[in-house]
């Protein structure tokens, strides 16, 4: 058993090691991207009920969702893992929100439970529950054997076991850095299915969700009710269950979107000129300058957010976007490396007493000092 438990130990270090490089992929328009994950499909039906499949449910709220989200959040660009009925891995589906640089990944499901009685709607976010109810825990593990259905499921979730409860420990040593705003979805998401579409409260949890370790952004998992319950499978299956779920999860998604969008304005300083700040420290600083626009950016452009101090100054009738402010000549290289992977032509300039000067003036400045 000791040795189970170093071996999880292992592979649980790996996962924190990859789980913290930067994701730093900003859509072009720094519009707000939205995953909509709808589970299951194609080979997977999920649970069912008789003749009704959970990835049918799933499909129809997610696209109703979408389209809602669509029609009346144009600042919002709307992905979905699956449209059709098609068979899509769940490392897969997270890659799809990895690689657009989502902003938020939901993923929509439906629960089922060896009691018929089982009914209400429950939303997660990725983590360990102190007091969690073996409820809890067995939805995930439910949801993660969806991984059996992969042609090689043992290369891609680095020796998760859908079939052991033990393979659930990984979960415990995990820091999820987007837990915050995955919590305030969560909420949103929980109180919007009982006031407005008037689902029996389950609450909010946490549980070792794989779709949701594998995604690099905040994300929650919503059971919208219980398949095995007769009377919830009658509803979510019916147009009004559809209508009334995939509004509530609209409107929660609104909510959030107001929220984000105030701590963006709150945590993005003010943009300044070059010259009128930081002009009191004695050594050259390096900034790397990646963007140039005719007009500044809005205040809740996430563009704003892509590097660490972001600002831009301006210059023959642009507003030149730099970021990264340093006095070491090594730092700003490797800044530079980084955002060269989304700005190719990025490069690195140099301010000197609240002027701009060339790369190599500030260098030989920077010697004098050393
Ligand atoms: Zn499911």
């Amino acid at each position: 058993m000791k040795r189970v438990h170093i071996y999880i130990g292992i592979i649980a270090a790996l996962f924190c090691l990859t789980r913290s490089l930067p994701a730093c992929a900003v859509d072009d328009q720094g519009r707000f991207v939205l995953v909509i994950d709808a589970g299951h499909g194609g080979k997977d039906p999920g649970a069912v009920n008789g003749k009704n499949q959970e990835k049918s449910i799933n499909l129809n709220v997610a696209l109703k969702m979408g389209k809602l989200i669509e029609e009346n959040c144009k600042d919002v660009k709307v992905i979905y893992t699956r449209k059709t009925d098609v068979f899509v891995e769940l490392y897969k589906r997270a890659d799809i929100a990895n690689k657009a640089g989502a902003d938020m990944f939901i993923s929509i499901h439906t629960n089922s439970a060896k009691s018929k009685a089982a009914n209400g709607a429950e939303t997660y976010l990725l983590g360990v529950e102190e007091n969690r109810t073996s409820a809890n825990l067995n939805a995930a593990l439910e949801e993660n054997k969806a991984i059996l259905l992969e042609n090689d499921y043992e290369a891609h979730y680095e020796g998760y076991d859908p079939n052991s409860p033990e393979s659930m420990i990984i979960f415990e040593f995990m820091q999820n850095e987007y837990q915050k705003e995955s919590l305030k979805m969560a909420q949103f998401t929980q109180n919007q299915m009982i006031t407005s579409a008037k689902r029996p409260d389950r609450g909010v949890h946490q549980a070792g969700y794989l779709v949701l370790w594998k995604s690099t952004m905040p994300s929650i998992l919503i059971e919208l009710g219980f398949i095995s319950n007769d009377a919830e499978c009658k509803y979510l299956v019916s147009q009004k269950g559809v209508d009334e779920m995939s509004q509530s999860l609209y409107k929660a998604f609104c909510e959030y979107l107001d929220y984000h969008n105030k701590l963006l304005e709150k945590a993005v300083p003010t943009a300044q000129a070059i010259g009128n700040k930081g002009a009191d420290r004695e050594l050259p600083v390096y900034k790397v300058q990646f963007m140039s626009l005719k007009n500044p950016l809005k205040k809740n452009d996430k563009r704003l957010k892509a590097y660490a101090s972001v600002n831009y100054y301006e210059e023959g009738g642009m507003c030149k976007y730099t970021c990264g402010d340093t006095t070491d000549f090594d730092a700003i290289q490797q800044t530079k490396k980084e955002v060269q992977k989304k700005y190719k032509d990025a490069f690195v300039i140099a301010v000197y007493e609240g002027k701009k000067i060339s790369v190599k003036e500030a260098q030989q400045i920077s010697q004098k000092f050393k």
